[in-house]
């Protein structure tokens, strides 16, 4: 699944033909708040930057540098949490996702730096290392991370079938292309479930958690790391902030992730602001800057070749840790 850091553009051996395919399908389907139900009750936060005719694959996801296309996005005037709204179908995010490409690149050092500090804090939760899967597993560089810290058994969901195919050997096996869906796993086959950047982009982020309770073992937990809309940086930046793209469906504070998770039959152990290991290169393309500076920087940055060196930063992305309640608890509605 594309997810930050930023996408490359897909390689599609015949552009023209899905381009076509997309735009006939792209249709505007208005969304519900994922915690209270409601279609409507809601403030626009920001009109959409583009409109559905243009959507295709290279809209989607081919964010070189991010262009802050977005849909409308609204602001639930009963729990406030952030959406998209309306939004393509999900049949057509779907096949997107499929399409996409992505390389991490010079990233994925900084990436497993990240996400394995965040894997290593579970220890201090008493999480039994045996079974993980990580949902939007990408190349699988972070599998190979969970066995080198001890988990016996990885598995992964990818719905990129370029990703997928780019694994190592010691992961390739483990990975399953497709979306997370019933059926995919047994009942209790896991004692922790990862999912690293991908939570904003779901559709019906109550029914994936959903899911995960029914394969999670009794006591298992879910790591999500996603964006962060109670952030300074998102609060300040507002609109030109780069969590507000068209490839999330949500945002999330520690506040509406809290309330989601324990309406779906989780306890919260943790929702806290992530510390990241970036490059400058990658952040330069974060900046709140027109294209043209953009360019100008980073360009700089190659010159002087300072482009490698990382640092580490809270970017605003938060961590939440949730464990299945045993299944005489009654989730909150
Ligand atoms: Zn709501």
């Amino acid at each position: 699944m594309p997810r930050d850091p930023i996408t490359a553009p897909p390689r599609d051996e015949c552009p023209a033909r899905t381009e076509r395919t997309t735009r006939d399908k792209a249709e505007a389907k208005a969304t519900r708040c994922a915690i209270c139900g409601c279609a409507g009750h809601a403030t626009e936060l920001y009109p959409a930057s583009f409109d559905f005719q243009s959507l295709t694959p290279a809209v989607f996801s081919a964010r070189r540098l991010p262009d802050r296309v977005h849909y409308r996005m609204v602001k639930c005037d009963g729990c406030g949490l952030v959406r998209s709204d309306p939004i393509a179908d999900p049949a057509v995010l779907e096949t997107l996702y499929q399409q996409s490409a992505f390389t991490y690149g010079a990233e994925v050092a900084n990436l497993k730096r990240t996400y394995g500090r965040y894997l290593a804090k579970l220890d201090s939760f008493g999480v039994r290392k045996d079974t993980l899967l990580e949902i939007g597993c990408g190349n699988g560089f972070f599998l190979e991370q969970a066995l080198a810290h001890g988990y016996r058994a990885v598995s992964g969901v990818e719905p990129s079938r370029e990703a997928s195919a780019n694994a190592s050997a010691p992961v390739r096996r483990q990975i399953v292309c497709d979306v997370m869906r019933p059926g995919l796993f047994a009942p209790d086959q896991f004692d922790v479930i990862c999912l690293f950047q991908v939570f904003d982009h779901i559709a019906d982020p109550g029914a994936l958690l959903e899911e995960c309770r029914r394969v999670l073992k009794p006591g298992g937990v879910v790591l999500l790391f996603n964006h962060n809309v109670a952030a300074l940086s998102a609060r300040l930046l507002r609109e030109h902030s780069p969590i507000v793209d068209i490839e999330h469906t949500y945002l999330y504070s520690p506040k509406t992730i809290a309330r989601l998770l324990e309406q779906h039959g989780f306890k919260l152990r943790t929702a806290a602001a992530v510390w990241n290991r970036v490059s400058l290169y990658y952040l330069a393309r974060l900046l709140p800057f027109p294209k043209a500076i953009k360019t100008w920087i980073l360009a700089g940055l190659q010159r002087v070749r300072l482009e490698h060196l990382a640092v580490w930063i809270p970017l605003g992305n938060l961590w939440a840790v949730a464990a299945k309640t045993a299944s005489d608890e009654q989730p909150r509605r």
